[in-house]
Order: structure tokens, then sequence, then C-alpha cells
């Protein structure tokens, strides 16, 4: 310990305390309650990429620093996937880049593109590692509402032009959206495109549930909007794909000026991370489509398995068109503060879950809603229903 009485933490993060997964999950620990909080699968994904995993490590390849940019299979791999899906042509020289997990991409792209006294535009409710992000790059972060209606959370266009000021640097946008489970829709994302062009802002795109939209409905990219190619970070994760969240794979498509940009960065974050894994997640993008669409039906049936047991607990329950997480509504069950319901939660019905307020600046906003991760086992969910049925009364 230092003597001096000033704080040992630096002023840009001492407002953000431990993060909520962390906090949740140990309370889940301790309690023995289902953990329907931090967002990670209890069941392993594909055995062929796990052995992929085995096999890179027996083989030697990646046990040493991989190159900065990410190993070419991982690179190649990455820009056919966003041509095969989205027609998108990305050079894997100098257009991909692969980083410690989403988190690491985010925090690069951050770090390298904003200027103390930048302003950034994201929706709230938005991912903790944002806000902490913009903190660490001296930038101010201008939330924009995400508000329910007809049963889903809607981005107020004119609130979002409304934003943008001269000293707005970029956009930071997420779809499918973590926590409320929206997914944006084409006329919305056309607006943050037009928007985007018309300002001439950057946009940062975390996109690292593409995989998981459901009902049929389809992932549409920031980088496909006219104007928006050359002016986008786009950012993906093997974590939430192939249900390997413990891997940190993840991944940036951009120009390259971008890609450099974001490179200056990270190469003093972790310069490299996950060699074996990198090379396993290069064989789990080239899975064929069935691949995909049997995650998807498998995480769609839990969905509605845990929304229809969250409606007959009384919750009120928001469409989650995409992500791992359902929000509710508290207000029916006669209560108001998430906070105080999410800490009450294991004790009343031996279940954890997250209160959204902890993503949003304007906390009033997000009081009432609580968000339930339905990435689990049927049993588990099945489970945690049987339990919330207590609180029906
Ligand atoms: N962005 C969003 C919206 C997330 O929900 C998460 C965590 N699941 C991340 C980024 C971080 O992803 P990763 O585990 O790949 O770092
Ligand atoms: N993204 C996960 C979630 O939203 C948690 C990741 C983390 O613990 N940082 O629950």
């Amino acid at each position: 310990m230092t003597s001096s009485a000033r704080p040992l933490l630096n002023r840009s993060l001492a407002e953000f305390g431990t993060t909520i997964f962390a906090e949740m999950s140990a309370l889940a620990l301790r309690t023995g309650s289902i953990n329907l909080g931090q967002g990670f699968p209890d069941t392993d994904g594909p055995e062929e990429v796990r052995e992929a995993a085995v096999r890179a490590l027996r083989d030697g390849r990646g046990n040493q620093y991989p190159p900065g940019p990410g190993v070419p299979e991982l690179r190649t791999a990455v820009a056919a996937h966003q041509q095969r899906l989205y027609g998108l042509t990305y050079d894997p020289d100098t257009e991909v880049l692969v980083t410690a997990g989403a988190t690491e991409a985010i925090a690069a792209s951050l770090l390298a593109l904003l200027e103390p006294g930048d302003e950034v535009v994201a929706l709230e409710p938005y991912y903790d590692s944002y806000a902490a992000c913009i903190a660490m790059a001296g930038a101010r972060r201008v939330p924009v509402t995400l508000r329910p209606a007809e049963g889903r959370f809607r981005l107020d266009l004119d609130e979002l032009r409304a934003a943008v000021t001269d000293r707005t640097r970029l956009l930071l946008i997420n779809t499918p959206h973590n926590p409320t489970g929206t997914v944006l829709t084409r006329e919305e994302l056309a607006a943050v495109a037009e928007l985007a062009v018309e300002r001439d802002l950057l946009v940062v795109t975390d996109e690292v549930y593409e995989h998981l939209v459901f009902d049929g409905a389809e992932h549409l990219p920031l980088a496909t909007f006219p104007g928006m190619r050359e002016r986008t970070v786009t950012i993906g994760s093997a974590g939430k794909t192939y249900s390997f969240t413990g891997w940190k794979v993840g991944w940036v498509t951009a120009a390259p000026g971008l890609v450099t940009a974001v490179r200056s960065a990270k190469q003093f974050l972790t310069y490299v991370a996950s060699g074996p894994f990198q090379y396993a997640v290069a064989e789990a993008l080239a899975l064929p489509g069935s691949y995909f669409a049997d995650f998807r039906a498998d995480m769609q049936a839990k969905r509605d398995l845990l929304a229809s047991g969250l409606r007959d607990a009384g919750f009120e329950v928001f469409t989650s068109a995409g992500t791992y997480f359902i929000t509710t509504d508290i207000r029916p069950l006669g209560e108001s503060d998430g906070f105080a319901f999410c800490r009450a939660l294991p004790e009343r019905a031996g279940v954890v879950a997250i209160p959204n307020a902890v993503f949003y600046d304007h906390r009033d906003a997000g009081a009432p809603f609580v968000r339930f991760a339905f990435c689990k086992r049927t049993e588990v969910l099945e489970e945690a229903v049987q339990r919330l049925k207590t609180l029906a009364g």
C-alpha cells in the first residue's frame, strides 16, 4: 500500500467496480442457485471442434506466439465466412485481425480510434465493457436509450440523430443486442448507416451473436449498408457461435487503415492469444450450414421454454429475437427495482439473473428490467422454470 491519500485505481475506472457477471456468478455459487446470469453455455460446443484444438496442441501448432494479426488459416476462414454469408469481401492479410475474444477487439478498437474528448454514441443498455473502454480512452459516452414498444426494444431514430454532435467520433452498435435480445431492423440499421455517412462517423459494430437470430430472421451486418464498408469495424467471436466462451478467439474485419489502427492498440494489450484455439476456430468456421441451423433451432427451443416459464411466473417477457438472453419487466410481480429483485432472487427462488440497470447511464430507465440467459441444458431450464413459478404465489 502507498501512504498517499490518492486512490490506487485510476479515475477513469473508479466508477465501474466489479463486473456484474463475476458478482452474479459468485452469488450463484455461494447460494447453490441456478445461474441464468452470466451468459455462457453449460455444455461445450461441437466435438470435432474440440478435437481440432487437441490436434493443434499435439501437432505443435500455436503453442508458441502466433503471428500478431492471427494465424493465416483463421484469417482466411474469417474472410471466407463473411463472403459466404454476407457477400462481404475482406482481404485476409490486410482486412482481418484476430483478437483475444470480442472483448479485446472492443478495447483495441476504442483505444485506437478515440482521442480524449471524443464522443461515442452507444445504444443503451450497453454491454458493460463498452463504457469502461470508452472511459479508458478518455472519451465520453452518449447513450441513446432503446425503449420497449409492442413487445420489443426499439431504437428511436430521432433520438439517435439528436445525439450526434460535432464532437462525435463514432457510433458503437450491437446487434443482435445484449441484454435486450433485440435485433435491429433493416430500417433501423439503414438509418444508422445514413447518419454515419452524413456526419462522416466511424462505426464499431459488435455482432458476436450473428448466428443467434430466431424465427427465421436474418442477421444484417452494418458493413453491408451503402457507404459503410469503408467506415465500419465489425467484431465477431467464436465464443457464442461455437459454445467455447473460454477460448477467447475473436476477430475484427474492416478496411486496411482501420485494421492497422486497431492492431496498433491490440499489439500492446495481449500482442497475441489463444494459439492452438485459432486453428480449431478456423475449422469451425468452415462447418456446414446445417451446424448453424441446428444450433439456432436448439437455442430457439430453449428460448421458448424459458420465455413461457417466465410468463407463467408472472413476468412481462420481451421478444428475444436473438442472443442468449431474455429481458423481462418485473413490474407485473409488484416489483420495480431490478437490483433488489436480483439480490433477493437466490433466496426466493434459487435462481440468479442480471439487473439490466447496470447497463444504463439512465439507471431509472433500466430499473424494472431483468435479464435471464437461456444458453443452458433443457433440464436446467426446466428446473429453473419450476423454481420461478413460486414467484407467481
Ligand atoms: N460483446 C457482447 C455483446 C457480449 O455479450 C460479449 C460476451 N459474451 C462480448 C462482446 C465478449 O465476447 P468474448 O467472450 O468473445 O470476449
Ligand atoms: N457476455 C456475457 C454476458 O453478457 C458475459 C461475459 C463476461 O462475463 N464478461 O453475460
